[in-house]
């Protein structure tokens, strides 16, 4: 069976198409600037050069159709017709307490998601317009939604409820539920296979370091913490997300500097993390060219940005009385061997000792700590499509 991995955003939205009888990737893609000027699609044919196209897109449903296109092209397509496509899986953000694992599109299903639209206001409607604009172009093909919250919600009380007054969880649903779900699944996952130990056996620290990054604790197979909270806000400091601060902070300022609503809101989200403290970037790339030069600010941000992420590995460490494994991925974890470095650096008493040689590596699944180290350190690009089309594969197949 093929199927079409549907990831949508306000404006853009991505694509791969998967044979999963050997998951091969076939083809993927990028819609950009959907109801804007200059809207345009990239595609790539596996083993072909990229084809672009601009092109006037109004809506969601005008972009699926030129995905759709592409897919069938004579030259660069990868299906003769629709048929061939058994099943769309679309990535939905966030699916409150509702859902744990991935599941069958029904009316049903769509109106919880249309609840959770609250707690993902920029996320979640961009998702639902995908789901939409699919069901009108291909009405009798099997839809499935993969959430970023579901691995998470096997996380204990103690884990997810904040101090604040009960009844705020009770009436409106504030709690901790965790982002990245798929990608810290997929690791684990990953982990289990390339130490070839059972995942129930293994205690698993994962790193999804990227524009967006957060740490996990994955006590055999099961996520028990997770550092991002009600929103992607919370835990490590990201590129432009400040992580955890002091709350009083926000009033402090929204005083301080006399600003309207929503404006503090945006400035943790968007103008903090190491962008905030460099000034530089929120690119790591950036900020290291920054820092060699002896930008202090660079420098501090760096620095900044290691020490959260040693603070969650230290802690989760703590709640699952020890590690086996520690996992880096993502744009930073997977390419940046000085940050990673820096992260593993005097830890040798926690018996995680990483091997600077084995560390010289990017993008490719590599053990990278020293055969004396207790802990493993390991390398892997993340691949949050495969585990959509294969969620989406294995729940399909069962009702074909
Ligand atoms: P992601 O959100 O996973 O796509 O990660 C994107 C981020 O990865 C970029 O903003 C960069 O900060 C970082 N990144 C990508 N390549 C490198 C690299 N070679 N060295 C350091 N950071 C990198």
């Amino acid at each position: 069976m093929k199927v079409l991995v549907i990831n949508c955003g306000s404006s853009s939205l991505k694509y791969q198409v998967l044979d999963m009888t050997t998951e091969a990737l076939l083809a993927k893609g990028l819609v950009e600037r959907i109801g804007m000027d200059g809207s345009v699609i990239t595609h790539e044919k596996i083993g072909m050069d990229k084809f672009i196209l601009t092109v006037p897109m109004k809506d969601h449903q005008d972009a699926i159709g030129h995905v759709l296109e592409a897919i069938q092209d004579a030259d660069h397509g990868v299906v003769a017709s629709m048929d061939e496509i058994g099943a769309v899986g679309h990535r939905v953000v966030h699916a409150g307490e509702k859902y744990s694992k991935s599941v069958l599109v029904t009316p049903a299903v769509l109106r919880g998601l249309e609840e959770c639209c609250e707690l993902a206001p920029l996320h979640n409607p961009p998702n639902l317009l995908g789901i939409a604009a699919c069901q009108a172009l291909m009405p009798n093909t099997p839809m499935v939604t993969v959430f970023d919250t579901a691995f998470h919600q096997t996380m204990p009380p103690e884990s997810y409820i904040y101090a604040i007054p009960y009844e705020y969880y009770q009436k409106h649903g504030i709690r901790r539920y965790g982002f990245h779900g798929t990608s810290h699944k997929y690791v684990a996952e990953r982990t289990a296979d390339i130490l070839n130990v059972a995942l129930d056996d293994l205690k698993i620290i994962t790193c999804h370091l990227g524009n967006g990054a957060s740490v996990s604790a994955i006590k055999r197979g099961k996520c028990i913490d997770t550092s991002m909270g009600f929103t992607p806000l919370e835990g490590l400091v990201m590129g432009t997300r400040s992580g955890d601060i002091d709350p009083a902070i926000v009033t402090f300022i929204r005083e301080k500097e006399k600003l309207e609503q929503g404006v503090a809101n945006d400035i943790l989200n968007k103008k903090s993390g190491v962008l905030g403290i460099s000034g530089v970037s929120s690119d790591f790339r950036d900020i290291e060219a920054a820092a060699e030069e002896g930008n202090e600010r660079a420098q501090l941000a760096l620095k900044v940005f290691a020490h959260k992420v040693r603070f969650y590995i230290g802690a989760y460490i703590a709640e699952m009385n020890g590690v086996d494994a520690i996992v880096f991925t993502a744009g930073v974890g997977e390419n940046d061997i000085e940050m990673r470095d820096i992260i593993c650096n005097d830890l040798g008493n926690l018996g995680i000792k990483l091997d600077l040689v084995k560390n010289k590596v990017r993008g490719k699944e590599t053990i990278i700590s020293r055969d004396d180290s207790k802990v493993k350190i390991i390398l892997i690009p993340t691949n949050e499509e495969l585990m959509i089309a294969r969620d989406t594969y294995n729940i399909v197949k069962k009702i074909k």
